[in-house]
């Protein structure tokens, strides 16, 4: 069986502590492979690593940089199938969305800060005829960078890409729940010519290492993507010694349709929204909110596109659902939809396991799971799922689309669905959330701002 191991100052080594974990394939629900169970000395050493890195690394010419996150791009193209298998197998995706979305934007991650860091202008004041006053960026040091297990190598490299482009050096923790892409990506950064000790990565539990990751003192930035509950220890570990911190979090977000929406179109992107990746993306439209009189059309056509999702193997072509992520994430997602129903929601399609024969009978598939009749206050509608569920609410007004949008503590992404532009804007203004999307979701260009206000970030 694989053993994975950590990427310290270039080499890959076995935890300290000997002791490893085991890596489950959550189609199968069978032990694939096993993570090093380090420790904080595995993160000083890391961090060790990163320190004496960091002089040569920021020195650099940024054109030389820039080249060599250029390389680790075309490295991870290169080798899409076999990166592509490894997050199947880890996470449970289908293999085509690994293929199509997550591989190819962590290319793009690499290739598009290599750009930026080229491209990046000063910001230039004159005071009258007194002086001119200017911005300077420089890397702050070695960086902490904490990944979730969602989208496992797009957002591990969303984070480690521009951190190594402006110079900073990493220590970087994967999930544990899906260690392996990140792992590949260590053979990926030395064949490039990444410099060693630019990029350590240390594998293991994120109670057990994140304390060192967060308050050691030559730690200067922590960039964190995960669960609020996490963020918040973070943020309170890391304000101490006031670190840089960003944090990106959960959500619970609106999908507003409005009754002059394009119907077909509404239908197959709220479908997209709802359970892409099992619904285990945090800008997931898991609250979807439909103008009254359209509220029955949508309802049926929205239970009968749902029910064509072609739930399978995630290793075979053609399946659009997989399973989630882990066993305790399936019993988290099956112990909410019980308790929506505790909570009065009606179910309307799903709310149960989806049994697979062979070897996918051990595998932790939920069937994408509608429910409505629930109240805006429920916990159903209050707080984020992160799995393959999602609720139906009516609205009457467009004041009251805003007031059920706004209603929760998360403000991380929002999606209206309407022919009228003015409306759009209005909502989109009116809604709290970090991004909106208008008759479109997921789109994304990575010149943009991404980030979540109130409980998201
Ligand atoms: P999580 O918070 O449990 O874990 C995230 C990472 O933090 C993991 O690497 C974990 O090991 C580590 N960690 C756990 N405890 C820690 C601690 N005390 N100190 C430091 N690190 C610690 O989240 P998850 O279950 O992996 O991911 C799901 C969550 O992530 C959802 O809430 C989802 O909305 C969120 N998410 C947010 C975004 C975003 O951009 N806002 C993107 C993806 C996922």
């Amino acid at each position: 069986m694989e053993r994975i191991a950590n990427f310290i100052n270039g080499k890959f080594l076995p935890p300290l502590s000997g002791q490893y974990l085991d890596n489950f394939n959550p189609a199968t629900g069978n032990i694939y492979s096993q993570l090093p169970d380090s420790d904080s000395r595995d993160v000083k050493l890391a961090i060790k690593a990163a320190s004496e890195a960091f002089p040569q690394w920021s020195q650099m010419e940024k054109i030389q940089r820039a080249e060599i996150l250029d390389r680790i791009s075309k490295k991870i193209l290169e080798n899409i199938e076999i990166l592509a298998t490894a997050e199947c197998i880890d996470t449970g995706k289908p293999i085509s969305l690994a293929r199509i979305l997550d591989i190819p934007r962590s290319a793009q991650n690499f290739s598009f800060f290599s750009k930026a860091i080229l491209e990046f202008e000063n910001e230039i004041f004159k005071t009258e005829d007194v002086a001119v006053n200017f911005t300077d960026h420089s890397p702050v040091g070695v960086v902490s960078c904490i990944s979730p297990w969602n989208l496992p190598l797009y957002l591990f490299t969303w984070k480690i890409a521009p951190a190594l482009a402006a110079g900073c050096t990493v220590v970087a923790k994967p999930s544990e729940v899906t260690p392996m892409t990140a792992h590949l990506l260590a053979k990926l950064c030395n064949d490039a010519g990444l410099p060693a000790g630019a990029l350590n990565i240390v594998h293991g539990l994120g109670t057990k290492l994140g304390p060192e990751l967060v308050e050691n003192p030559t730690i200067k930035a922590v960039s964190f993507t995960g669960s609020t509950r996490v963020g918040t220890e973070i943020s309170k570990l890391a304000g101490a010694s006031f670190k840089k911190v960003s944090l990106e979090m959960g959500g619970k977000n609106p999908t507003i349709i409005f009754a002059d929406c394009d119907f077909q179109e509404t239908v197959k992107a709220a479908v997209r929204a709802a359970f892409l990746n099992q619904g285990q993306i945090c800008i997931c439209g898991s609250l979807i909110l439909i103008e009254k009189p359209l509220y029955e059309k949508f309802k049926r056509a929205f239970i009968k596109a749902t029910e064509k999702l072609n739930q399978g193997d995630p290793l075979d072509e053609g399946v659009d659902q997989g399973a989630v992520v882990s066993k305790s994430h399936f019993d988290k997602v099956m112990g909410c939809i019980k308790l929506a129903e505790q909570e009065g929601g009606k179910i309307l399609t799903g709310g149960k396991v989806t049994k697979l024969p062979g070897l996918n009978s051990g595998g932790w598939f939920i069937a994408p799971t509608i429910i409505e009749g629930l109240d805006q206050n429920s916990q159903t509608n209050q707080e984020e799922i992160f799995g393959p569920v999602v609720t139906l609410q009516s609205f009457e007004t467009e004041d009251e689309a805003i007031t059920l949008a706004n209603a929760t503590r998360y403000g991380l992404a929002a999606s209206v669905w309407t022919g009228n532009r003015d409306r759009a804007n209005r909502v989109a203004k009116q809604v709290a959330s970090g991004i909106v999307w208008t008759n479109c979701w997921m789109l994304r260009d990575l010149r943009t701002p991404f980030g979540g206000v109130k409980d998201s970030g």
